[in-house]
């Protein structure tokens, strides 16, 4: 048996050691800029003692914030006087994609969050999902991929998981989530476009982690509601695995209510090329008929517009954000009430 491949990339912090440590994982990158430098994908570990630990990611994609400046604040607060156990916090899991400020990597135009579990010896974003996946996720007893819409879509601020197969490992998913504290949170399936099974998260569920993740708005800005839901929830799952005492366990203003998306028929997408006109926003309920969108087609402006209807009943928890629309574009998705 040949032995796995191993990652190229090096840390500069020491994950077992009691502290607290900053710094890069390096990623060497021979361009005609730079013959010998590396990629500089910031870490930080805080650690006292044994316990649990926790792997906190953004920037998976690029374009997305919330989750980014959460990481940013929670790694200035956390000492290890703070806690028991371990919290490794990554806010740009996808380095060059978010300096950058782009969903995909501008090295490789890949998307992190459709090509785990990588490969340590593929292109640079196959590189940094492998290391992810071989070298973090294994650490860890709970990992939140934080998410939001980026720059094509928008979201009501919402946690969510996929289900795990393994229904203890399901059971412990809802109670995280509860933990976590947002006003909503989808269970979602493997299919539309999410990513099925070569996300982050669907990593840390194979490899039998409490997986789960965020949409905490979009649309390439930092919406400040999810920003304070994503602070709150972090700090709460702490609590929840242990890791921080309870005293510094903040009670959400209500218990999140549970919504599915799992169906095919919760999604909307343009029929035609043309301009996106939305005909409902975030937050409305819809019925299966309800008008969602025209598209306007001013290349033949005496075309009339075509009209697209909802197929399904549900709150609107995601929409587009440009105008200009391609046929095949998701333009809205919806979720209905779950009984978990
Ligand atoms: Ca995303």
């Amino acid at each position: 048996m040949p032995e796995p491949r191993k990652s190229r990339l090096i840390p500069e912090v020491d994950f077992g050691r009691d502290g607290k440590q900053t710094g890069f994982i390096r990623l060497f990158h021979s361009t005609h800029d730079s013959a010998y430098g590396f990629l500089p994908i910031p870490i930080v570990v805080v650690k006292n003692g044994d316990g649990p630990t926790a792997l906190f990611t953004s920037g998976n994609h690029g374009d997305e914030y919330e989750g980014q400046v959460a990481l940013t604040n929670l790694i200035k607060w956390l000492t290890p006087e703070r806690i028991q156990g371990r919290v490794i916090m990554m806010p740009m899991a996808n380095y060059p994609a978010a300096l950058v400020g782009r969903r995909v990597s501008p090295i490789d135009d890949l998307n992190m969050n459709r090509i785990f579990p990588g490969d340590p010896d593929g292109t640079v974003t196959r590189q940094i999902a492998h290391y992810i996946d071989s070298e973090l996720i294994p650490l860890a007893d709970l990992v939140i991929d934080l998410h939001s819409g980026g720059s094509s879509l928008n979201y009501i601020p919402t946690a969510l998981a996929k289900q795990s197969a393994d229904p203890v490992l399901y059971q412990k998913q809802l109670a995280a989530l509860r933990a976590f504290g947002a006003p909503y949170t989808y269970i979602q399936g493997g299919a539309q476009g999410q990513g099925g099974d070569q996300t982050l998260g669907s990593g840390a569920d194979r490899r039998g982690r409490i997986s789960l993740g965020t949409e905490l708005g979009g649309a390439g800005a930092v919406n400040v509601s999810g920003l304070a839901i994503a602070e709150r929830g972090l700090r709460n799952l702490l609590v929840y695995l242990g890791i921080l005492g309870q005293d510094h366990f903040v009670e959400p203003p209500a218990p999140t209510r549970f919504l599915d998306v799992r169906g095919p028929e919760m999604y909307v997408y343009a029929p035609e090329n043309g301009i996106f006109e939305p005909l409902v926003d975030l937050g409305d309920m819809v019925t299966a008929g309800t008008p969602a969108a025209r598209i306007h087609i001013p290349e033949t402006p005496w075309l009339p517009p075509v009209e697209i209807a909802f197929k399904a009943a549900g709150i609107v928890m995601c929409k587009r954000i440009p105008a200009r629309t391609k046929r095949g574009d998701c333009l809205f998705h919806l979720a209905s009430d779950l009984v978990v």
